[in-house]
């Protein structure tokens, strides 16, 4: 009786579906491998084992990368995405913005098939800052407190990228600047004065030799991504129980494990 859920052509996370084989389907793997999958086992793998990583860098100028844990870092495909302005070049309100961002999302997850999602933390504090006024009666310089109101977009920025993530089922967490710049550039290092840390980015790209793109503009939110996505096993995951389970199974092995083991055979 043929089976119709399954059938040569069908994708199943990053797996493509061959042909039958003995012991169920053979499968071809984003990364190249061709292993062997029951159809029972293909309810719950998403490929022959290998981690694709997105990290992004949200803002109105956002940069993301992609990362193959099979591949190494000059392998790294990264880019930037802009949600400031509409096809017509005009400026747009917030709320688009954020509705622009899932979009872009959207088009980042169906493209590379993400096992995890890493995301910048928006600040969770309003930072105020001093701001210096003449007071237009009698002259006299003022001082008030004030805060940036844009930094406030980035919280929105970056629900509509969660959201998208969980819709698509594609678990995400999200880490606070501080923290992935002590992990990944180590503890201590610091922009050189008249720098900031998204020169420290492109430095450590440019050791690597990730392919960043041509502009200086776009290379400094690319790069940012980049290391974002290497500190994903840093990240707080999403308090949602499939998203925290799908984390921990990336990150202990134990989703490669079940993979290996329920492959039939692995090619190298
Ligand atoms: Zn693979």
């Amino acid at each position: 009786m043929s089976n119709t859920k399954f059938f040569a052509g069908k994708t199943v996370g990053r797996l493509k579906l061959i042909c039958e084989a003995v012991g169920g389907w053979k499968c071809e793997c984003s990364c190249g491998r061709e292993p062997i999958f029951s159809e029972e086992a293909l309810a719950s793998v998403r490929s022959c084992g290998c981690i694709v990583i997105l990290g992004l860098d949200l803002a109105t100028n956002s940069g993301w990368a992609v990362r193959y844990s099979w591949r190494n870092a000059a392998a790294i495909k990264c880019g930037t995405f802009n949600v400031a302005e509409n096809d017509s070049g005009e400026e747009v309100s917030w709320e688009t913005k954020y509705a622009l961002t899932s979009t872009q999302v959207y088009k980042l997850i169906i493209e590379h098939k993400p096992d995890f999602v890493a995301i910048e933390e928006p600040e969770h504090r309003v930072t105020q800052f001093n701001k210096k006024k003449k007071n237009p009666v009698t002259g006299a310089i003022e001082e008030s407190s004030t805060i940036n109101p844009n930094a406030l977009q980035l919280s929105g920025i970056s629900g509509a990228a969660i959201g998208v993530c969980m819709m698509m089922g594609v678990a995400c967490g999200t880490i606070p600047s501080r923290s992935w710049h002590s992990k990944y550039h180590g503890k201590g290092v610091k922009p050189e004065p008249k720098e900031d840390w998204k020169d420290v980015a492109i430095r450590s790209c440019e050791r690597e030799h990730v392919p960043l793109p041509p502009t200086k503009k776009a290379q400094r939110d690319a790069a940012e991504a980049v290391c974002i996505s290497a500190c994903w096993h840093w990240c707080s995951v999403l308090d949602i129980s499939w998203m925290r389970k799908r984390w921990m199974d990336l990150r202990t092995g134990a989703a490669k494990a079940l993979a290996q083991r329920q492959a039939g055979q692995v090619a190298a």
